[in-house]
């Protein structure tokens, strides 16, 4: 899903390509997706995409234990997501 040099990709790249940069909570599962723009107001459109996590805060459970990657260009934009499944 992920190519080798996405690891490098900056948020002003992942914006000129149209797609979303893809968020995980280590801790609690949740997952979103955000506008690149969204991250490049507040953190600069030189960071690297993978960089973004440290300064990002899960909405559900509050940890910060979070992951970003690029993700993929999204089929609906910036819908909500769906609800989480509960096991
Ligand atoms: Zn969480």
């Amino acid at each position: 899903m992920f190519g080798a040099g996405d690891r490098k990709i900056t948020l002003g790249e992942l914006r000129r390509s149209g797609r979303t940069v893809y968020c995980r909570c280590k801790d609690c599962h949740h997952e979103s997706c955000l506008a690149p723009r969204h991250l490049i107001e507040r953190l600069g459109s030189d960071l690297r995409v993978i960089s973004a996590a440290r300064h990002l805060r899960c909405s559900r459970c509050g940890s910060k234990n979070v992951v970003s990657l690029p993700g993929e260009r999204p089929k609906h934009p910036f819908q909500m997501p769906p609800p989480p499944e509960r096991s």
